[in-house]
Parts: C-alpha cells; sequence; structure tokens
C-alpha cells in the first residue's frame, strides 16, 4: 500500500482548506510534530489516521435570527465544527466574537481533539460559536440571541453526543439561556448536555476558575524542571476575561506577583501586584474596560495600546485571543530575560514567535497541554451530572491540579520517548494524537 508523507499530506489539507490560516496553523503544527513519528507507526499510516483527523467528522453552519432592542431583525451565523469522536462525546466550548469564521472554529476544534485526549478523561473533540458580538448588547438581547442559537443547535447535540461549554463571549450567562432553551424546547432535564452551568443548576465548583487555575499549575510545573517555583517571580499576563482573572488569583496563591492584565484596548501594569478584587469588578461586574483600573488604583498605569510584552517578567501567560504574541513580543521577552511563556489561550503564540522563543531556551508550553484545565473540569462536571452528585471545591481542584501534572508528565515523557527532550510542543501533540489514533484504529475504517 503507498503510503502518504506528511508533508504531502499537509500540503494537500491546506489546499482542501482555502482561507483558514489558522486552521492552517495548528494543522501545520501538529503535523510538524508528527513528523517525528514517520515508520515508527506502520499501522496509523496504513489507516491514515493522520488524514482522517484532519477532516472534521461534521460541520453544521446555520442561521442565527433574532431582534434587537429597536424591534430590528439581526442576522448571525452559527457554526458548530464536531472534529472527532473517538474518544467520548464532541467537546468544546462556544465563542461568541465578531471575527468567528468557519476557519477560527475549524482551528480550535482541531486544538480541542488533542488537548481533550491530553486531559485522559473520555471527551472527543469539537468547538462552535457565532459572529455575534455580545459587547454593548442588552441582557435580553444576549438572551434572544442564545434561544435563537440553541433553537437550531439543540438537534445536533446531547449528553452522548455533543456537549458544548464557554469561550470567550460566552459565560454563565449565556449558558443559562442556551441551557433553558435546550430545556424548554426537548422538555429534558438534561444536565449533561452543557457544561459551566451555575452551581444550583448542575454546574461544578472550580469550572469558573478552572483554565486559569489549570494554567497556572502547568506553569508552576515547567518551573519545577527548572529547578524554580513562582515564588517571588514577576508574571506578565494578558487578558482580562475568565482565564486570565483566575490565572492572577493562582499565580498569586502561588507566591508569584501578577503585574499586568489586557484587553483590546491596551494594558495596565501594576508594579504592586493586579488587584484581583478591583479587576473583577470592573470586568466582571461592570462590563468594563482595562483602563478603568488604572483610573481606580494608584501606582497602576495604563498604556494604551501597546503590547503587554514589552514588560519585563520570568514568566508569561498569554490568556487573551489567537496570535497575541508576535515575533518582536517573543524577542522582547527573550531580551526581558523571561523564562516560561505557557498558553493560556488557545494558539496565543505565532508561529515564528514559538522558534524565536525555542531559539532562546525560554521553556514553552503550548495551549493544548497549558489550558487543558478548563476543559477537564468540563469533564468532571460531567462525571458529577451523570452521578447526579456535586463535589466540593477542595476534592475538584485536587483532581484538577493531579490532571495537569500528568499532563506535564505525559508531554515530557512522550518528547523524549520521540526525541525532542524538554518540547512541549511535540510531547503533547504526540501525547494526544497517540491516544485519538488508537482508538480511532480500534474502530475500523
Ligand atoms: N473553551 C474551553 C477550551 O478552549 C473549554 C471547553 C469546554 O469546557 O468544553 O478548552
Amino acid at each position: 500500500m503507498a503510503r502518504e508523507s506528511i508533508d504531502d499530506l499537509l500540503e494537500r489539507v491546506l489546499a482542501r482548506n482555502p482561507n483558514e490560516p489558522e486552521f492552517h496553523q495548528a494543522v501545520r503544527e501538529v503535523l510538524g510534530s508528527l513528523r517525528a513519528m514517520e515508520g515508527r507507526h506502520p499501522e496509523y499510516e496504513d489507516a491514515r489516521i493522520v488524514a482522517q483527523m484532519c477532516e472534521p467528522e461534521r460541520q453544521i453552519i446555520f442561521r442565527v435570527p433574532w431582534i434587537d432592542d429597536a424591534g430590528t431583525v439581526q442576522i448571525n451565523r452559527g457554526y458548530r465544527v464536531e472534529f472527532n469522536s473517538a474518544l467520548g462525546p464532541y467537546k468544546g466550548g462556544l465563542r461568541f466574537h465578531p471575527s468567528v469564521n468557519l476557519g477560527i472554529v475549524k482551528f480550535l476544534g482541531f486544538e480541542q481533539i488533542f488537548k481533550n485526549a491530553l486531559t485522559g478523561l473520555p471527551i472527543g473533540g469539537g468547538k462552535g460559536g457565532s459572529d455575534f458580538d455580545p459587547h454593548g448588547k442588552s441582557d435580553d438581547e444576549v438572551m434572544r440571541f442564545c434561544q435563537s442559537f440553541m433553537t437550531e443547535l439543540y438537534r445536533y447535540i446531547g449528553e452522548y453526543t455533543d456537549v458544548p461549554a464557554g469561550d470567550i463571549g460566552v459565560g454563565a450567562r449565556e449558558i443559562g439561556y442556551l441551557f433553558g432553551q435546550y430545556k424548554r424546547i426537548t422538555n429534558r432535564y438534561e444536565s449533561g448536555v452543557l457544561t459551566g452551568k451555575g452551581l444550583s443548576w448542575g454546574g461544578s465548583l472550580v469550572r469558573t476558575e478552572a483554565t486559569g487555575y489549570g494554567a497556572a499549575a502547568f506553569a508552576q510545573e515547567m518551573l519545577g524542571t527548572l529547578g524554580m517555583s513562582f515564588d517571588g517571580l514577576t508574571v506578565g499576563v494578558s487578558g482580562s476575561g475568565n482565564v486570565a482573572i483566575y490565572a492572577i488569583e493562582k499565580v498569586q496563591q502561588l507566591g508569584g506577583r501578577a503585574i499586568t492584565a489586557s484587553d483590546s484596548s491596551g494594558y495596565v501594569v501594576d508594579e504592586a501586584g493586579i488587584d484581583l478584587e478591583l479587576l473583577k469588578q470592573i470586568k466582571e461586574v461592570e462590563r468594563g474596560r482595562i483602563g478603568e483600573y488604572a483610573e481606580r488604583r494608584s501606582g497602576a498605569r495604563f498604556v494604551k495600546g501597546g503590547s503587554v510584552w514589552e514588560v519585563p517578567m520570568d514568566v508569561a501567560l498569554p490568556c487573551a485571543t489567537q496570535n497575541e504574541v508576535d515575533p518582536d513580543d517573543a524577542r522582547a521577552l527573550v531580551q526581558n530575560g523571561a523564562k516560561v511563556l505557557a498558553e493560556g489561550a488557545n494558539m496565543p503564540t505565532q508561529a515564528d514567535a514559538v522558534e524565536i522563543l525555542r531559539d532562546a531556551g525560554v521553556a514553552f508550553g503550548p495551549g493544548k497541554a497549558a489550558n487543558a484545565g478548563g476543559v477537564a473540569t468540563s469533564a468532571l462536571e460531567m462525571q458529577q451530572n451523570a452521578g447526579r452528585d456535586t463535589w466540593t471545591f477542595e476534592h475538584t481542584e485536587e483532581r484538577l491540579v493531579e490532571i495537569m501534572k500528568n499532563i506535564h508528565a505525559d508531554c515530557l515523557a512522550t518528547a523524549e520517548e520521540y526525541g525532542h527532550p524538554g518540547d512541549y510542543v511535540a510531547g503533547a501533540n504526540i501525547a494526544g494524537f497517540r491516544r485519538v489514533a488508537d482508538a480511532m484504529l480500534a474502530f475500523g475504517v
């Protein structure tokens, strides 16, 4: 049987999915890592597992009409890409942001396959969302949008089929409206159909904090391999959403000094350490802009439109969005002596920037490993729903930390096994891939 090389496959996948740069970037990175496996697993090659994995099992695109407060009909586009169900129901968030398009949802769904596999829990990979922009919308508008979105999405999801959650622009409020509509339409209290739910209606303790806490735990493990800990280190965090806020909280608990936060308007630096209560008040309660933080906190300064990575820091935790760290940022991080970068967001570091960090010896933790704590805790929420149970905060956090430590160890062991010691990207991609590939192989074509 003729076998296709990784390079030929990559070329074919890119040509087959034109105008999807983020998807190309994600595929290029994973396939780049899988080169280390060539020749070692003829069984994967014969079944064309990699090629199959690059093609989503199902892609759903739908119209989302809704009525704004002025009575005008608005039309958005909804997506759900059900990428891979070899290990369990499709699992992954919904992103509501004007930048959302099919290519972005595919990149996120593709990453989710490997990330979810790394958690060791029974979840497949998927992602969805809409180009709807929740910013500046009233609660009623968000509710009507979510209801319309679910009026179409409900037919494709279910606790054994596909289990969405939040991502950028989708938090507890949106999950509530989505779950309410699913329950209304189906007449089922199917708690396990969505995760990130409120605590009184099937949600899990620690889910809100999980992505940020997990990223901090992963970075702590990375520091440990360098003989360091967060204690006394300066930490730069980008973003000011759910991931950033709880990464800052955990870094502070671990003894680090988190000094930055940002949003699309710019960033703030607070050398005394970010005042979390104030940040939560501005971003979670008031849904305001980050500049307000500097106005209300003496000693803090706001830099309009700048890049947070120009601030000297020991550890960088990009927690905003994809491709926010460019080559100039990477050079600034290297120049200022950064030792570790762990991605709290999905693919926040551009490929060229990763190269610069790697060449300079900065330890680099890719998002699919470092930010897996969110989806892992979603899987723990599903476990609690299936058992009609609720766990304590302590127990749930203990499970989360154990999972993050396992992922870290798995990445390093796999990188070593395949000849790339210390390379977390290779380790994460190969370890995640192997778990999914073995299941796919078992199922036959
Ligand atoms: N959106 C999160 C992620 O990127 C969480 C997904 C989930 O909990 O299903 O992994």
